[in-house]
């Protein structure tokens, strides 16, 4: 056994953080932004079918251009898209890792917003590329005009915009990202993982990309699929760019197994959608529970909430979970964040949340 420090690591590694949200077991686990809702029996019946129909063949390497999935992901999409307008991997942390592969790296930039999702930064470092962090406007919005103002002052080859936003749920214009894109002759990635919470009428950036090739929007199963354990992100772009991500990809990246469950899923996507409803209807009565405890809470489009006005984070984080109830410490001053979840849950961290902003330690500031 030896120390880290005594390993020839890559010089740009060394001090760095991994990924680090505690996995705890608890009883009320909101911590990770999962969808809290089992994968319903009679999907999970059918995915077990199709995975066991798969596993007969395991001897084989499995379909190394997914083009079954590709084809289902782009039917689910919609927005005239085409099988080969889709990539796929494990979790959209790989397809992050893809396009940071092929179009960041050594000697390049990528532009973010932070308060941010913290695998872009991560990741970014992981490729040798360079993470250039960026102002955002008031309350965690990003205007046209700042967005521009960033990319002509930093010249990145690509620019992240997570839209939704995680921690924030602050949405972001597509005006915000076709401007960004005209201000560019690098990659506009717009990481679209809570897509399915947004709004009904709220339009997906998959509708920019008609005439935008160096545009690209990432999907996520993990969330509204309720598939986290499954590791399935996606994207969608010019075909193009699926033609750059097969460079850099591991051959058969995705097993016969990962490909087999996502298509069960996707063959049941209505019912496996069937809880976000639920889950933003939870969303809002966390919100208005939180906001009568006196913090505030930022609008989210969302299957979270960041609340701020708290005094001490860390300290109403711990007494949370010594109530059974685990939710996210961001180090963003003042504020935590906390997923939605089923009706039983979101009971359970008002209840604690009220016990503990009785006691000292939750006092608002
Ligand atoms: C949760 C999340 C993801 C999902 O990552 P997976 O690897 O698909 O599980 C991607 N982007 C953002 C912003 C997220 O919050």
């Amino acid at each position: 056994m030896t120390n880290l420090a005594d390993l020839p690591l890559r010089p740009d590694l060394v001090g760095r953080s991994p990924y680090g949200a505690p996995q705890l077991s608890v009883p009320v686990a909101l911590n990770v932004n999962e969808n809290t809702h089992p994968v319903p029996p009679e999907v999970a019946d059918d995915i077990l079918r199709r995975v066991g129909a798969a596993l007969t063949e395991v001897n084989r390497y499995p379909d190394r251009e997914f083009t079954a999935l590709r084809e289902a992901l782009a039917g689910y999409l919609g927005h005239g898209l085409g099988a080969e307008s889709i990539w796929a991997a494990n979790g959209s942390n790989e397809v992050i890792q893809h396009v940071l592969q092929a179009f960041g790296g050594p000697g390049r930039r990528v532009l973010g917003f932070p308060p941010t999702y913290s695998m872009h930064a991560i990741i970014a470092a992981s490729t040798a590329t360079e993470w250039v962090p960026a102002e955002r406007d008031d309350d965690f919005r990003i205007s046209p005009e700042t967005a521009v103002a960033a990319i002509e002052r930093t010249d990145p080859d690509l620019v992240f915009l997570c839209a939704p936003n995680n921690p924030t749920g602050t949405p972001v214009g597509l005006d915000t990202i076709a401007a960004a894109y005209d201000a560019t002759d690098g990659i506009v990635f717009v990481d679209e993982a809570y897509g399915e919470f947004m709004p009904d009428d709220a339009p997906s950036a998959l509708t920019l990309l008609p005439g935008r090739p160096r545009l690209i929007v990432s999907r996520t199963m993990s969330k509204a699929f309720a598939f986290a354990g499954a590791r399935v992100g996606y994207l969608a772009a010019d075909p193009a760019v699926a033609d750059a991500l097969r460079l850099v990809r591991l051959p058969y990246h995705l097993s016969a197994l990962t490909q087999a469950a996502a298509l069960g899923a996707l063959a049941h996507a209505p019912t496996m959608l069937g809880m976000v409803d639920d889950i933003r209807e939870q969303r809002d009565r966390m919100a208005a529970g939180i906001e009568g405890f006196g913090y505030r809470v930022w609008p989210s489009w969302t299957n979270f909430l960041l609340f701020g006005g708290v005094a001490d984070p860390k300290g109403l984080w711990r007494a949370l979970l010594e109530r059974g109830v685990l939710i996210r410490d961001l180090a963003i001053p003042g504020t935590l964040r906390v997923s939605a979840g089923t009706p039983a849950e979101t009971d359970a961290f008002l209840d604690a949340l009220a016990a503990v902003s009785a006691a000292p330690v939750g006092v608002r500031a």
